[in-house]
Formats: structure tokens, C-alpha cells, sequence
């Protein structure tokens, strides 16, 4: 079981009658907490802005800032909002204590002191409030493992550009968005030229940073609206919203130009790459299939036409 290192609690004892103080101070000092101690509603929160406390004991009663004062204004401080509070009462009014515990107090112990009774409290709300952060914990990490692996599920890994599962799922979303409205939309298909001879000269991992750095500039060439995934090995594949198949030629034509200048680096020597881009425009009635098959068929007029070129799909 996760055993508790009382040195690590800090406790916060706050009474004006420095006897209680005393009193308290050496009984829990028998379990070895860190103890902190306050004579006065003020000091108690100038002690709680500066400390995470695992457990606050408050007396009620106090000139100044009472109790239930100091209460509300621990719950104000962020770092101290859900320290369990322990209100220490003379008074026996059940008035008191109820109103104790609508305020957010956690228990109350009575004065004087009966030792056994306050090692025995403070050791169970110690031990609920370090279970409860370390569930707190263990849930932040949890939630952190399957944000993770939910962008790991859309994205590919090495240039974390969306997937082929992803990009397919946006354009049939897109394809039934443009049947239902006047919408129109085009994709392009980009595929890096000679990628084979670029691994074969420098090597397949400066050929992963080429890859990389192209999802890079495409990535920062588009609109916010836009979409670049990884279609599949040195192939991109664009989805563009809003944007006439003469348009999405004006931006591939950007594109490629960008890649094209861009100083790639492998073995301290400087190359260049460029790309070549298949064009499809939907049209009413276009499938999926068919814009891919088309943008595709482009692509390929490009590759067998001299590469480095940007190919608009014939309607
Ligand atoms: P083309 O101009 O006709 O497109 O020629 P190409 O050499 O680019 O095309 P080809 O299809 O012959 O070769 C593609 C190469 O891309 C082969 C494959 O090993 C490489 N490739 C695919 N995925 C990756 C990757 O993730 N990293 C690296 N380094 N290479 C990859
Ligand atoms: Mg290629
Ligand atoms: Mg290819």
C-alpha cells in the first residue's frame, strides 16, 4: 500500500491562544508533521498564500478574523481551495459547527484537546486528501495517455500530418456537404519527384527529414480551412474548401514552387527536390472514388510529362 511520509505533510494550526497552539503543536508532532502555526485569521493567510497545506486546524473563536472568515478567504487562494479545513471549537453549539460545514470546513474536533482523538482525524483526512491527489494524478496522466493516442489514431507519425483514415473520412464529409449545398471544393494530389534516387544518394532518413520538411512548408503554404495528410509514402494529399479547381491550380503552383527553392540538407551538402500535383475539382454527382481517381490520373500526366509540374484534371 502507498505508505504516507509525515515529514511531507504540512499542517496548519491557527489559534489565538498560543496554549492551544502549544497543545496541538506538540500532539501532532508525536507523528512528525511539519507544522506551521498561525495566532491570527491574517497571518493564517499570509502562511496560505505562500504554502500547500495537506490540512488547516482553525479555531473558531478568534479576535479579528474569526474562523469562519478565514475559512471562505483559504478557499480563495488557489493553491489552498481544497485543503481539508478542521474547525477546533470550544462551543459545543451545533450552530457553529453546521454553519462550519457549509462554509467547506471538513470536520470539527473539540477543545480542549483529547490526543488519541486529534492523531486519529488528522491521520484520516491526511490520508483521504494524499489518496485524492494521487487519484487526481493518475487520472491527469490518463487523460494525457489517451489525448495521445487519439491524435496518434488521426495522424501519421512521422510528419504528423493527418492520416489516410482521416483525410478520407473528411472528404466523403465534404463530398455530401457539396451535394447538399452549393459548396465547392477541390483536392490535389502532390507526390515527391525522384523520392527513390533521393533515399538511394542520401540515405532513407535525410529522405524522412525531406518528407518532414515538405509536410512542414505545405503545411504553412495553405489556409487555416485547408487540410494536407500523408496519402501514403512520398505522397500528399490536399483537401480544399471553398476553392475552384483554378484556384486550387494557383496554390499548387505556389507550392511548388516553395518546395522547389527549398534548400534540403543531407551529409552537410545541399540538394534541392521538387514535386509534381494532380488537380481534381468535385462537380455535382462526383464521388469519392472518382475525384481521387481523377486527381490521380493528373498527377501521372504530370509525372510522364517532365515532372515538376502542376496537372488540372479535364472535366
Ligand atoms: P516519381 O517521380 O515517379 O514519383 O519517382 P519516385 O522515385 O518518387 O517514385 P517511386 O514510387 O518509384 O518511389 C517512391 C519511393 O519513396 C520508394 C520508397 O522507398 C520511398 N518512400 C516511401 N515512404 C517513405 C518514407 O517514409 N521515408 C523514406 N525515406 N522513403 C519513403
Ligand atoms: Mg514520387
Ligand atoms: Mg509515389
Amino acid at each position: 500500500m502507498y505508505r504516507i511520509d509525515n515529514k511531507s505533510v504540512k499542517i496548519l494550526i491557527v489559534d489565538d491562544t498560543p496554549e492551544n497552539l502549544e497543545i496541538a503543536g506538540s500532539i501532532l508532532a508525536r507523528d512528525q508533521y511539519d507544522i506551521y502555526i498561525a495566532d491570527n485569521g491574517l497571518s493564517a493567510l499570509e502562511l496560505a498564500n505562500n504554502n500547500l497545506f495537506d490540512l488547516i486546524l482553525l479555531d473558531l473563536m478568534m479576535p479579528g478574523l474569526d474562523g469562519f472568515e478565514t475559512c471562505i478567504q483559504i478557499r480563495k487562494i488557489p493553491i489552498n481551495r481544497s485543503v481539508p479545513i478542521i474547525f477546533l471549537t470550544a462551543r459545543a453549539e451545533i450552530d457553529s459547527v453546521i454553519r462550519g460545514f457549509e462554509i467547506g470546513a471538513s470536520d470539527y474536533i473539540r477543545k480542549p484537546f483529547n490526543p488519541v482523538e486529534l492523531l486519529a482525524r488528522v491521520k484520516t483526512h491526511v490520508e483521504v486528501r494524499k489518496f485524492r491527489e494521487q487519484l487526481e494524478l493518475q487520472n491527469f496522466e490518463l487523460e494525457r495517455a489517451l489525448a495521445y493516442a487519439r491524435s496518434l489514431a488521426r495522424t501519421d507519425e512521422l510528419t504528423g500530418l493527418l492520416n489516410r483514415r482521416e483525410i478520407n473520412a473528411l472528404i466523403e464529409y465534404e463530398v455530401v456537404r457539396a451535394e447538399r449545398s452549393k459548396h465547392e471544393f477541390s483536392i490535389v494530389i502532390a507526390d515527391i519527384d525522384f523520392f527513390k534516387a533521393i533515399n538511394d544518394v542520401h540515405g532513407h532518413l535525410v529522405g524522412d527529414n525531406v518528407l518532414i520538411e515538405i509536410a512542414r512548408i505545405l503545411s504553412q503554404s495553405v489556409r487555416a480551412q485547408d487540410f494536407v495528410s500523408r496519402w501514403g509514402g512520398e505522397e500528399l494529399l490536399l483537401l480544399l474548401p471553398e476553392t475552384t479547381p483554378e484556384e486550387a491550380v494557383e496554390l499548387a503552383n505556389r507550392l511548388r514552387l516553395a518546395v522547389g527553392s527549398y534548400p534540403f540538407s543531407g551529409d552537410g551538402k545541399i540538394f534541392y527536390a521538387t514535386m509534381s500535383f494532380g488537380i481534381c475539382g468535385h462537380t455535382p454527382g462526383m464521388t469519392l472514388n472518382t475525384l481521387l481517381d481523377r486527381a490521380d490520373k493528373a498527377l501521372y500526366v504530370g509525372k510522364n510529362t517532365g515532372r515538376n509540374k502542376v496537372v488540372l484534371s479535364e472535366a
